[in-house]
């Protein structure tokens, strides 16, 4: 059986970032760069004040106090026509370049406006030295420098950067599109009560969910009967996205006929079983047509197995194709805050929540009723990864923890 470290390679070994596409910089939230972006400017464009105050010579305030005579006012926004000569200063806001001859900036707080014409004002600052209260021209960034790389999630941040730099376009990789199929007799949909022997769909609703928050559009595809004509009707329709994810079907029980329908319709199986528990069941092929290859995940259909194979293969998956780095894992090493015992011949991914305690966070393990129990896993904000084997593990103990 396939290790889950070797089982992500052949996932991420067939799923080919989407080609760019150009667009406007302020709809490339949740999307990745797939270009490095270059400022057009120094950043701050001038040497800037960065408080309100008197542009001064540190020189003239090297005795602590002085009266210089204030020779203009400057505002952001304004240029200063006058350079600042021993025993003068400018009257400064805030973002505004600083004059010629200044090379430090004095609070407004910690001067006095004198009475008379021309204006003078006594400054008395602690301690004045080069510099001081001034952000130097291209401190931030240089003209020419790269200062978003392709492959970057564009968040609110990146959005700002992208219009400090001038970009009103960028290229960015689309969201691919996710078709969710659920299979199963059993199924009804969550408007329905269930008669004896029915469950509601809930793999549907969050798979769909779990696409979007992973940055890929979802289709959903609704439920299909484990029947083989209905099963592959909606197959070939999921076959024409980047990504068919179905849930159900993939284990060794009569109905499971999701990996025969989807090898007939041409979708070649890479692997079928992990060693992973909750999970093993996990089917995975790939259909290529034409230009396109479509990936295909068979995730088994117990709820908490379908969002463990999730989060360990379809997501990064999507961010491969979105364009970004899909080797960043969300894995973190804490202390376990109880005891466990391990045992079997797979890993086990644990629900569990993270907690912050005075000498840093641990990790407690959920109650756990096994891969049907999704309920539990509503006070859960990651996976304790638990390696197969036999072991005690005792509390405080160091484990590593997939975040959710
Ligand atoms: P299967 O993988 O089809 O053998 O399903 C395993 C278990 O998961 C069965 O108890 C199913 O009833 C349950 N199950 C399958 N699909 C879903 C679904 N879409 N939503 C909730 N439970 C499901
Ligand atoms: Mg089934």
């Amino acid at each position: 059986m396939l290790e889950v470290e070797q089982a992500l390679l052949q996932v991420l070994e067939r799923a080919a970032p989407k080609p760019p596409v150009r667009m406007n910089a302020a709809d490339a939230m949740g999307l990745a760069l797939a270009e490095d972006v270059a400022s057009d400017i120094d950043s701050p464009p001038y040497d800037k004040a960065l408080m309100d105050g008197y542009a001064v010579r540190a020189a003239d305030l090297a005795g602590g106090e002085a009266e210089l005579a204030v020779i203009e006012e400057v505002t952001a926004g304004a240029v200063p026509t006058r350079s600042v000569q021993e025993g003068e200063a400018v009257r400064i806001m805030t973002g505004a370049p600083i004059p010629e001859g200044a090379d430090a900036v004095v609070m407004v707080e910690q001067s006095e406006m004198l009475e008379g014409e021309p204006p003078r004002v006594r400054l008395r600052p602690p301690r004045v030295s080069p510099g001081k209260n001034i952000l130097p021209q291209g401190r931030s960034m240089r003209r020419g420098e790269v200062v978003l790389h392709a492959g970057t999630d564009v968040r609110p941040i990146e959005v700002g950067l992208l219009a400090e730099v001038g970009r009103t376009e960028v290229l960015t990789r689309p969201r691919p599109t996710v078709a969710v199929l659920s299979t199963g007799d059993e199924l009804v949909s969550a408007d329905h009560t269930p008669e004896p022997g029915q469950i509601r769909n809930s793999n549907g609703p969050m798979l769909c969910a779990f696409v979007r928050h992973a940055g890929g559009a979802a289709v959903d595809l609704g439920i299909a009967r484990d029947r083989e004509e209905e099963l592959r009707a909606k197959v070939e329709r999921g076959l024409d996205e980047d990504v068919l994810v179905l849930s159900g079907g993939v284990s060794m029980g009569v109905a499971d006929l999701v990996p025969k329908v989807l090898r007939e319709a041409g979708v070649e199986q890479v692997f079928h079983k992990v060693r992973l528990k909750p999970g093993k069941p996990l089917w995975f092929g790939a259909a290529a047509r034409g230009e396109r290859t479509t990936l295909v995940f068979g995730l088994p259909g117990n709820p908490v197995s379908s969002l463990v194979c999730f989060e360990l293969f379809v997501r990064p998956a999507i961010a491969q194709l979105a364009g970004r780095d899909a080797s960043r894992r969300p894995i973190r090493r804490v202390r376990l805050a109880g005891e466990f015992r391990q045992q079997g011949d797979r890993p086990v991914y644990h629900p569990a929540f993270l907690r912050d305690e005075e000498h840093g966070a641990v990790v407690e393990l959920l109650n756990w009723q096994g891969s049907a129990d999704l309920r539990t896993l509503a006070d859960a904000d990651c996976l304790v990864i638990f390696p197969a084997g036999e072991k005690h593990y005792s509390e405080g103990e160091q484990v590593a923890v997939h975040l959710l």
